[in-house]
């Protein structure tokens, strides 16, 4: 973006960054880095900005320096896929490495001269604190600073923690730090993060112009001693910030880090801050939670990675279909819709529809109301579902999801009668949750243009699609439905067809643990608590509830009969019990709690000694005490190994994909980042040793092959060293 003042000469040139003197004096400092869409701190551009500093520093007729970016953002911060390597070190080392970089910023909030940054676009993480360590910001009003560690599990250490505060006060840099949330322009200006904002196209003038004035002014050097100091305590922020953070701190512990550090950094001055905040940073990029919540990242572009090159096969979608407008077609339609795909929705029934395009009014008018639609766009998103009884547009559809009841012969027919009104090279997808892709595929005359694509409820929201790719499932089908997913704006992985698909196979050990540590006499709600403690966002028997005891017997039953060496139900079935007695959770007002609504109309999930009686005819041996710790184990330790299976069988072919699965699906606890990646932080000889310790609890717990040999040779299923 830097055009204006005439080039002088080269005062550094580097792969990711150069420096131009221009004739009056000005150093321009440009990250740009040729080829890529981004500028990041690499450590090969932190290493670039010490030796920028050090030529700038050295050359007498420097006057001032301005920071720019020759990208549509600033910069969006630190390599995320370094950490991986770089954590992986002893503390010590980390410790060594984060403050040599810290050199970098410092030799250049050092510099003899006055510096500005002008912030044209994203300056998160660390591009935010390379504009901390100049004397002034001046922000494009369409700009947003950031300094989202906290959701790596991890605190700024490139100088954030100790320069923001002494900017914008004690408890905006509490807020900033702990929340990570992307700050817009208006924000920015307000706290005091930046000195101007400006039009974007007016962003190179107000530049030059402040830093000319400070050139002139000299008051930069005032500021900057100031600056260098210590800063004055918000007690009063400190104290709400721990309250708040205390909850969660155990777990991810990055939050509370930075709360104390900046406690600690308050009363002295710059530099012994920074070697705080290294020591600090350290500590903490060696946490399970640091570990987690980076690998999660690096998934998450991975499997970016893989649905991009599914998609380049994938046909053209320009149009869908989608069969029953209950909760789950409902659903697809408005979020495909949203995004841009104009949908038909079938139903059999007018009320269906008329209750489908309901949903969709209630969920576009809450977008209006939060802003994110205008009501002209709200629209055009209703126009593009097409509510219908009968099949006369699906000739003009690339894609038809079928989200009819769960019923083998229902849906066999109704796929059947769908691909008879459908363009040959329509691609159909069913949405079951348990059926067999295979199974369903007979029904059909081109079962290689047929798929699975499970979505999770409710749909808007949830983030996975498994895709199914049954026996005869086409490339081009994947492809297509790979890429159809992509476009409404979700995750989609490709598994192999098994009983329960991924998710929901992974989720039935876990949910067999705990029906048999109840009946084996452990209190539910302890049960609740203890995986609740461990991060899950609800316990087991909450879950149950919320899904609906009779759906839960059913899904329960089709997955354990897929897998019947392992999965016997071969002690009292607490949710057959429950379904019995017609509790079905919170459909019907109990399942293992009883629910009610306070006068506001939130529900209260109430414990409920009406339960007491089933409860005692599903103890054999009566109410027993089992600890926190063997609960935990009896419940995570048979969801782990059926994840190592899912792994081994090939019915995904990475770690990432079964990870981030459960951390999109399930809600599996982020800062645990998955189970294989739990079983890498506990280490495979361990979970070994801890499995057979349970070995009286049937195959559930019996260690697979591929765990026992990664246990025997010391393998982690991540490489800890690499990213890739
Ligand atoms: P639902 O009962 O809410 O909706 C089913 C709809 O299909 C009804 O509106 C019904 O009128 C309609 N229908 C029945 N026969 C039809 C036909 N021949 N043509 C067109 N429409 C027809 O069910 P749901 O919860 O939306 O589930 C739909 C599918 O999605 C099921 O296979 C279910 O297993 C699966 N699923 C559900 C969930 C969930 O949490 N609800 C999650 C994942 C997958």
């Amino acid at each position: 973006m830097v055009e204006e003042g005439a080039v002088q000469r080269s005062l550094f040139q580097g792969g990711s960054l150069r420096v131009d003197l221009e004739a009056d004096g000005i150093a321009v400092v440009v990250f740009d880095r040729p080829g890529e869409s981004v500028n990041k701190f690499d450590s090969q551009t932190v290493a670039e900005l010490a030796a920028a500093a050090a030529a700038i520093a050295t050359d007498q007729s420097v006057r001032g320096v301005l920071v720019t970016s020759g990208k549509s953002v600033f910069i969006v911060g630190a390599d995320i896929f370094e950490f991986v390597s770089q954590f992986s070190q002893p503390q010590s080392a980390i410790r060594t490495h984060v403050s040599k970089q810290n050199e970098a910023f410092s030799a250049f909030a050092n510099l003899p001269v006055p510096t500005a940054t002008l912030i044209n676009g994203l300056a998160l993480g660390g591009g935010f604190e390379m504009a901390l360590a100049t004397d002034a910001r001046i922000l494009s009003a369409h700009a947003q600073v950031g300094l989202p560690e906290v959701s790596l599990g991890l605190f700024p250490g490139f100088g954030g923690t100790v320069r923001l505060p002494r900017l914008v006060g004690h408890g905006n840099a509490i807020d900033w730090i702990c929340s990570g949330r992307q700050q817009n322009s208006a924000r920015a200006l307000a706290v005091g993060a930046v000195d101007e904002v400006v039009a974007p196209d007016a962003l190179l003038e107000a530049g030059y112009a402040r830093l000319r004035g400070m050139i002139e002014s000299g008051d930069w050097r005032q500021k900057r001693i100031k600056r260098g100091g210590p800063f004055d305590l918000d007690p009063a922020a400190a104290s709400a910030a721990r309250s708040k953070l205390a909850r969660t701190a155990a777990l991810q512990p990055a939050a509370m880090a930075a709360v104390e550090l900046l406690d600690r950094a308050a009363g002295i001055e710059v530099g012994p801050a920074l070697e705080l905040e290294a020591s600090a940073f350290a500590q903490i990029a060696r946490t399970q939670a640091a570990s987690a919540m980076i690998q999660l990242f690096v998934n998450d572009q991975q499997l970016r990675k893989r649905a991009r090159a599914y998609a380049r096969a994938a046909r053209r979608v320009e149009r869908a279909a989608v069969l029953g407008a209950g909760i789950m077609g409902g659903g697809i339609a408005f979020t495909s819709a949203s995004r841009g795909v104009p949908i038909v929705m079938k139903d059999i029934a007018q009320k269906q529809l008329d209750a489908g395009m309901a949903e969709a009014d209630r969920l576009l008018g809450r977008q209006v109301e939060t802003k994110r639609l205008t009501g002209e766009q709200a629209r055009e998103v209703r126009q593009a579902i097409d509510p219908t009884l009968d099949y006369q547009r699906f000739n003009a559809v690339q894609v038809v999801v079928e989200a009819v009841v769960e019923n083998l012969e229902v849906k066999k027919r109704v796929l059947a009668e769908v691909e008879r009104h459908v363009h040959p090279e329509t691609i159909i997808a069913s949405n079951t949750s348990s059926l067999s892709i295979s199974a369903l595929a007979q029904s059909l005359e081109r079962p290689e243009n047929f798929a699975g694509m499970h979505f999770f409820n409710p749909v808007p929201a949830m983030p996975l699609v498994e895709i199914i790719r049954g026996p005869q499932t086409g490339d081009d089908a994947v492809a297509t439905v790979v890429a159809y997913a992509s476009m409404m704006g979700k995750t989609p992985v490709v598994v192999r067809e098994c009983p329960g698909f991924l998710v929901n196979r992974i989720l039935t050990p876990y949910m067999f643990g705990f029906l048999r540590a109840v009946a084996d006499g452990a209190d539910y709600q302890q049960v609740d608590h203890v995986m609740e403690e461990f991060g899950w966002p609800m316990g087991p028997a909450h879950l149950q509830d919320v899904i609906g005891m009779d759906t839960l017997d059913h899904v329960l039953e089709v997955i354990s009969a897929g897998y019947p060496a392992r999965m016997r139900m071969d002690f009292p079935n607490g949710v057959r019990a429950l379904v019995e007695k017609n509790r079905l959770g919170q459909k019907s007002g109990s399942g293992w709690y009883r629910y009610e609504s306070d006068a506001s109309g939130k529900r209260l999930k109430l414990a409920d000694p009406a339960l007491e009686p089933i409860l005692g005819t599903l103890r054999a041996k009566g109410r027993g005490a089992i600890t926190d710790t063997e609960i935990l184990n009896r419940l995570m330790l048979p969801l782990m190994l059926e994840a190592v299976l899912c792994l081994s069988e090939r019915i995904v072919e990475t770690p990432a994909e079964v990870d981030s699965s459960l951390v999109l699906g399930l809600g599996f606890p982020r800062h645990v980042g998955g189970p294989l990646k739990y079983i890498d932080w506990l280490g495979a000889a361990e979970v070994v040793r801890l499995c057979d310790s349970l070995s009286f609890l049937g195959p559930l717990y019996a260690p697979p092959t591929l765990l026992r040999e990664n246990a025997r040779k010391g393998i982690s299923f991540y490489p800890s060293g690499s990213a890739a």
